[in-house]
């Protein structure tokens, strides 16, 4: 089974109006060129509506970096997936560390919030990944299975087809350390194989799982040539477009 490469970048609390924008702009110019991959950015949700609309007419998608597990009323600061969709997001990022680790976000919290998202019409990207002290125990494997099998209770196959599952070993996001190809392989297979068993092994097959943690343009090579990469979450590089532009291009 081929899958389409799959790069995204998620801008974080960065970037202001004028600057997202303008790399909206560059982004889409040179999107014109691209084929056999998807490329999506996850701006700070003030400005998705003005980033979806720089983007109008190409092939990149935007998406949000968080979502309300609630569908609407009395919950001051958050934004529905409902909403969401309505400025122009197809996609949410559930589970990116940050959230499990700074907001406290559990398990279910994230399986929360991908229910919310697959039940407003958006795909999603599950991000799991273990924490520097997990790895060092032994528990990776472990730790990532519990992400996997409580953020994606109650999933049926079909909705599976809108999941995306992205890697980000929390000890490689942000630090300039890579894990090596092999690690990251290690657990590209797992999580395979884990998808396999909660479902089908031709369900399995056609998941896309990103690798994410301080992905650049001068490692996205190697790392796609490891069996199951099938593409990126990119943080720090996709706020520069010819760092972005780079992994996009040198995925494939
Ligand atoms: C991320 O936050 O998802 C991420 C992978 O960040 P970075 O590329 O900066 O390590």
């Amino acid at each position: 089974m081929t899958r389409k490469p799959f790069l995204a970048g998620n801008w974080k609390m960065n970037l202001d109006r004028r600057s997202g924008v303008a790399l909206a702009q560059a982004l889409a110019a040179r999107s014109v060129t691209w084929t056999g991959r998807d490329v999506a950015v996850f701006p700070p949700f003030v400005y998705l509506a003005e980033i979806a609309r720089s983007l109008a007419g190409s092939s990149i998608a935007v998406g949000a970096q968080n979502v309300s597990d609630e569908k609407s009323g009395a919950f001051t600061g958050e934004v529905s997936a409902a909403m969401l969709k309505d400025v122009g997001a197809t996609l949410v990022l559930c589970g990116h560390s940050e959230r499990r680790h700074l907001y406290g976000e559990d398990d279910r919290l994230v399986n929360r919030k991908l229910h919310a998202a697959l039940g407003a019409g958006l795909d999603v990207i599950l991000c799991v990944g273990e924490t520097a002290e997990e790895r060092q125990s032994g528990s990776t494997e472990p730790r990532i299975g519990r992400q996997l099998t409580l953020g994606l209770a109650g999933v049926s196959e079909d909705d599976l087809e809108r999941v995306t599952l992205a890697y980000e070993p929390v000890w490689a996001i942000g630090t300039g350390n890579n894990a090596t190809p092999a690690q990251v392989g290690d657990v590209h297979s797992y999580i395979r194989g884990m998808l396999a068993g909660i479902y089908s092994d031709m369900a399995s097959k056609a998941v896309r799982i990103q690798y994410g943690g301080s992905v650049k343009a001068d490692n996205i090579k190697a790392l796609m040539g490891v069996a199951n990469v099938d593409g990126a979450l990119v943080g720090g590089a996709s706020l520069q477009s010819e760092a972005f532009l780079g992994i996009v291009e040198g995925a494939l």
